[in-house]
């Protein structure tokens, strides 16, 4: 899960290109992990949905110990930079990671300026 600070302003100051679609922020998420499909996941499928409050994205964190579909949600009408980092975050919750205390990590649990995410600047 990831929530929003200062989505206005953060997103208003980037104008790089990013992924158009999910489908693109999906294999951005791999290539910036290094990694095309979490061993745990059955399959992979990310769509648009609306959640509560500032949560931009949601998703599972796959059982290591089973094969399973990993399903992502993403709040509708997101910059496609913000998008992007949050298809990315919620991938590495696939990979089985937690939160960072780095505000540069796309891991870490809000998303603003910090997070560096070359996938996301430039498709
Ligand atoms: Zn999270």
């Amino acid at each position: 899960m990831i929530a929003a600070a200062a989505i206005a302003s953060a997103a208003l100051s980037f104008t790089s290109p990013a992924p158009a679609t999910l489908h693109g922020d999906l294999d951005a998420a791999a290539a910036y992990w290094g990694q095309s499909v979490p061993a745990q996941c059955s399959s992979e499928a990310a769509a648009f949905g609306k959640l509560p409050g500032l949560v931009l994205g949601q998703t599972k964190i796959p059982d290591p110990t089973a094969t399973e579909p990993c399903e992502m949600v993403i709040e509708r009408g997101l910059t496609k930079r913000l998008r992007c980092l949050t298809v990315v975050h919620e991938y590495g919750h696939w990979l089985g990671l937690g939160h960072a205390k780095s505000k540069r990590s796309p891991m870490y649990p809000v998303i603003g300026d910090g997070a560096v995410v070359p996938e996301c600047e430039h498709p």
